[in-house]
């Protein structure tokens, strides 16, 4: 079926306004077709990667309590918000496949992190992850996916889901697999220079178009260029 042929991750729905058709650049989530917003460049978003980029990264964590921003990342999306551009969560989830937690548990991950958005004064437009990992414990996902980052398949799935042109887009990440995801879906990348990058592995589709702080510098960028 479509779904494997494309890897899509399970995720979770797309919002009311993401229908075919919709432009998601045209204003913010809460108000598609403001006819009188001015014109951005049709069929942008900001994908974010979540851990270590919008949140304090603790691994395998799905508890919401202990779900917080990053250093800069409250800024950062209200920062991203004023943009007017959709902001599109995209994460590799493999302790579902490790059998670390269910992927029901991510649900409740999905609206802290809509709150934490709404908090910061921005809209998270979605949230897509990769519950795959090649050595995974659970057959139904241990898979070497198009999904898992840095692979371009949440991205693309994305896309697909919004009506995006992922060449208007941009990926912010604080690993050099969510620049590489970003340039092999096309979209202009930023590097968030945190500490979280060890390996530095380089090649041409790892190489950031930009370098920031975190992610309030990073939107900075975006005001800029976007
Ligand atoms: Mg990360
Ligand atoms: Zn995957």
């Amino acid at each position: 079926m479509a779904l494997m042929r494309t890897h899509a991750c399970p995720g979770m729905p797309a919002p009311a306004w993401a229908v075919a058709g919709a432009s998601p650049a045209a204003g913010a989530a809460a108000f598609p077709a403001a006819a009188a917003a001015a014109p951005r460049a049709a069929g942008a978003a900001v994908f974010l990667d979540k851990d270590g980029t919008v949140l304090r990264d603790v691994p395998y964590n799905v508890a919401p309590r202990r779900m917080a921003y990053a250093a800069g990342a409250r800024d950062g999306l209200a920062r991203l918000a004023r943009l007017g551009l959709p902001l599109i969560v995209v994460s590799n989830q493999p302790g579902v496949a490790l059998g670390r937690f269910a992927p029901e548990a991510l649900a409740p991950v999905r609206r802290r992190l809509a709150r934490l958005f709404a908090a910061a004064g921005a809209s998270m437009a979605d949230f897509l992850y990769c519950p795959h990992h090649p050595a995974g414990a659970l057959p139904a996902y241990a898979a070497a996916c198009g999904c898992r980052k840095p692979m371009p398949g949440l991205l693309r799935e994305a896309a697909r889901r919004h009506g995006l042109d992922l060449d208007a887009c941009w990926m912010i990440g604080d690993i050099l697999d969510d620049v590489e995801a970003g340039r092999r879906a096309g979209c202009r990348t930023v590097l968030l220079d945190v500490g979280s990058e060890t390996e530095w592995r380089a090649g041409p589709l790892r190489a950031p178009h930009y370098v920031a702080r975190d992610l309030d510098d990073a939107a900075r960028l975006l005001e800029g260029e976007a």
